[in-house]
C-alpha cells in the first residue's frame, strides 16, 4: 500500500516522495509520488499521559484504556506510557494491574511511568502530600514487582534516593529527575550515576538562578541528558521554551502531561483524588496550582514549530527523542524495515491519517 504522500520525515530528514507500507512495515520511501500530498512522519511517543478523553489511568479498566487509546490515536500518539501520580501503594498496584501492556493495544502501551511517590515535599505541585514517601527500597521493590514500570520520576536529593536509583537501573527501569528541590551538584551526581532525563523541565523544581542553577541548569549544561518539556504555552513562557531548544536541540522530548480532561471541553474533572477545573486550556487544582494539561501531542509539535524550530526537528521531539529516553531504537522512527507507525499530516499540520503497524486506525 502506498500512502500517497508528497514527502516523509525519515530519521529526522525531509525526504520527498511517497512511502510504501507492506506487512505492517515501511517497505520504501522517496518513491515517485505523482499527485501526492501531505507528509508522513513517525507516530508520536508520549512519556507522560495521566489520562485522556474522560479516562483517568489511576482508575481505568480495559474499556477505559480502549476509549483513552482511541482518543490518543486521533492526536497522533501511537505509543505511550500511562502515567500514575503519587498515590497510596494499594491504588498504584491496582492501577498497574489494569494496564494492558503487550496485549496488542493500539496505541502501543510501552509500560507505566510512576511519577512519585519518592518526591520532594517542597516541590509536589498538586501531588497529594499524604501519599508522598521518603525513599523506601522495600516499597520500590513492591511497586516494581506490581507492574510494568518503565520510567520513574523521583527527587534525587532525598536521603536514600541513591539506593532507589541503583535498584531502578539494575532492574532496567529508566529514571527521571522531577518534583525535586535538588541543587545542580545533586542533579549532576544523579546524572553521573546513570539517570538520563528530567521530567517537565522547569516545572516543579528548584528555579534556575545564576549561582544556583538547580536541575534545569545542570540538565541543560550537559549533552547526555534528555529534557522533557510541556510546550502548551502555559507551563513555559515562549522565551523559556526557546532557550531550552537553543541549549538542548536534539535532546528535547515533548510530553503532554495530559489529564482526563484532554480531548474534552472546559469543565470540572477529577485527577487522582484531586478536583481540577479546566478553563481556556489551563488545568488548575483547588489551590490554583497547575495540575497537568489538556495539551495534545500534535498541538505540542505545532507549538514548538511555531517557536521557530524546523518541522522535522519538532517531529523528532515527539518521536525518536522520547523513544530514546526508554532506550528504544525502533519506536518513533520512520525508515525502511521498521514498523509502520505513521502519522500523515496535511500542509496545515492537521492529522489526516494515523497508522499503527501498518493498519490505518484514524482517517479524517
Ligand atoms: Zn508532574
Amino acid at each position: 500500500m502506498k500512502l500517497g504522500v508528497a514527502a516523509a520525515v525519515v530519521d529526522g530528514i525531509f525526504v520527498p516522495g511517497d512511502v510504501e507500507v507492506e506487512d505492517g512495515r515501511i517497505a520504501g520511501v522517496g518513491l515517485a509520488a505523482p499527485g501526492g500530498s501531505g507528509t508522513a512522519v513517525p507516530g508520536f511517543v508520549d512519556l507522560q499521559v495521566n489520562g485522556f478523553g474522560g479516562v483517568d489511568f489511576l482508575d481505568a479498566d480495559a474499556d477505559g484504556y480502549r476509549r483513552a487509546g482511541a482518543a490518543l490515536l486521533e492526536t497522533g500518539v501511537t505509543s505511550y506510557l500511562p502515567t500514575l501520580i503519587t498515590s497510596p501503594e494499594e491504588q498504584l498496584l491496582a492501577a498497574m494491574r489494569a494496564i494492558p501492556v503487550g496485549d496488542g493495544e493500539r496505541p502501543r502501551v510501552l509500560g507505566v511511568h510512576l511519577e512519585g511517590p519518592f518526591l520532594s515535599p517542597a516541590r509536589l505541585g498538586t501531588h497529594m502530600a499524604s501519599s508522598r514517601r521518603d525513599p523506601d527500597l522495600a516499597l520500590l521493590e513492591r511497586l516494581l514487582d506490581g507492574g510494568p514500570v518503565r520510567l520513574m520520576t523521583l527527587a534525587p536529593e532525598l536521603p536514600g534516593a541513591d539506593a532507589l536509583i541503583g535498584l531502578l537501573i539494575a532492574r532496567g527501569v529508566k529514571v527521571s529527575l522531577g518534583h525535586s528541590d535538588a541543587t545542580a551538584p545533586q542533579a549532576n551526581a544523579a546524572f553521573d550515576r546513570g539517570v538520563g532525563t528530567v521530567t517537565h523541565l522547569f516545572n516543579a523544581m528548584r528555579p534556575f538562578r545564576h549561582r544556583d542553577p538547580g536541575i534545569a541548569g545542570a540538565a541543560l549544561s550537559r549533552d547526555d541528558v534528555i529534557v522533557q518539556v510541556i510546550v502548551d504555552g502555559i507551563h513555559l513562557a515562549p522565551e523559556t521554551a526557546q532557550v531550552i531548544w537553543r541549549a538542548a536541540a536534539g535532546r528535547v522530548a515533548l510530553v503532554t502531561d495530559a489529564i482526563t480532561a484532554a480531548g474534552l471541553s472546559d469543565g470540572s474533572f477529577s485527577f487522582g483524588d484531586l478536583d481540577v477545573s479546566v478553563h481556556d486550556g489551563t488545568v488548575r487544582g483547588p489551590d490554583g496550582v497547575l495540575a497537568g494539561s489538556v495539551l495534545t501531542m500534535i498541538e505540542a509539535v505545532r507549538n514548538l514549530h511555531a517557536l521557530g524550530v524546523p518541522l522535522a526537528d519538532a517531529v523528532g521531539a515527539a518521536t525518536h527523542v522520547p523513544a530514546r529516553v526508554l532506550g528504544l531504537t525502533e519506536a518513533g522512527r520512520l525508515a525502511p524495515g521498521l514498523a509502520a507507525d505513521v502519522v500523515v499530516l496535511d500542509d496545515r499540520l492537521e492529522i489526516e491519517r494515523v497508522l499503527v503497524g501498518g493498519d490505518v486506525l484514524v482517517a479524517v
